[in-house]
């Protein structure tokens, strides 16, 4: 076996596990295998032992990635957008978009799906911690947010994304990832839109979000090994 087939199997009874534990199918979560920065050939590996669902956080190494490696790979976006880069975005082949995070992005968004006859799903990322990640919507403007998202026809919202503070202990990342569970909770009653997915863990910290809540974990590390830069 190669390394990437030993690391799989071995992200897959991480995963199984914490199904198992939680009282949750194994159908319920979603492995996103996280390729930014490893080579097209390092992906075609991945295909090969069976991936088909890759996440990227830059939409141009992205794209570049796309037109070399075969159709049948679904690609999500989970890194910061800005919203200069939204035209190509929703050109692209996301399926979909976790790193959602500011009105005026989600406004270009609306505005060039519009554009575009179609209809693009994202998640919201919130910052439920106020540190860690840079990125991410206040909790307390996810509901006003929600609101105004009901007049955007051509997104389709389909839950929220969170990335904790880095921290050495995956146990450390649970109060984050409950909040999240408890926002989405609160959000999808008050604001009416089902919200089921919840973007949430990592390489170190997956077993934790899964038994949180997580629908969709996503692995970079522990699958490709460490990236170089
Ligand atoms: C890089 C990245 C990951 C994967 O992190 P690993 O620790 O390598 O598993 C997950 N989510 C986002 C948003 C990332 O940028």
């Amino acid at each position: 076996m190669n390394d990437l087939l030993e690391n799989l199997a071995e992200v897959e009874a991480r995963i199984q596990s914490a199904c198992t534990l939680s009282g949750r199918n194994r159908d319920e979560v979603t492995l996103v295998a996280v390729s930014k920065k490893h080579p097209v050939e390092r992906l075609r590996e991945a295909y090969d032992a069976g991936l088909r669902l890759f996440g990227e956080n830059r939409v141009q190494e992205a794209m570049a990635k796309m037109p070399e490696l075969p159709s049948s790979i679904e690609w999500h976006l989970i890194g910061h957008l800005q919203t200069n880069k939204v035209k190509p975005v929703v050109f692209s082949e996301f399926t979909l978009i976790h790193s959602v995070d500011s009105e005026k992005l989600l406004m270009a968004l609306e505005n060039e799906s519009a554009e575009q006859g179609r209809v693009q799903p994202i998640l919201l990322q919130v910052n439920v911690s106020g540190e860690g990640s840079k990125f991410g919507l206040e909790p307390g403007i996810l509901l006003p947010l929600l609101e105004k998202a009901m007049q955007c026809h051509h997104l389709d919202i389909q839950g929220l994304m969170t990335m904790p503070p880095l921290a050495e202990d995956p146990e450390k990342a649970a109060p984050h990832f409950a909040k999240l569970r408890d926002l989405r909770n609160e959000a999808a009653r008050a604001s009416g839109f089902p919200l089921p997915f919840l973007s949430m863990g990592m390489s170190h910290d997956l077993q934790v979000a899964i038994r949180e809540g997580a629908t969709h974990v996503r692995v970079g590390t522990d699958i490709f090994g460490a990236r170089k830069g």
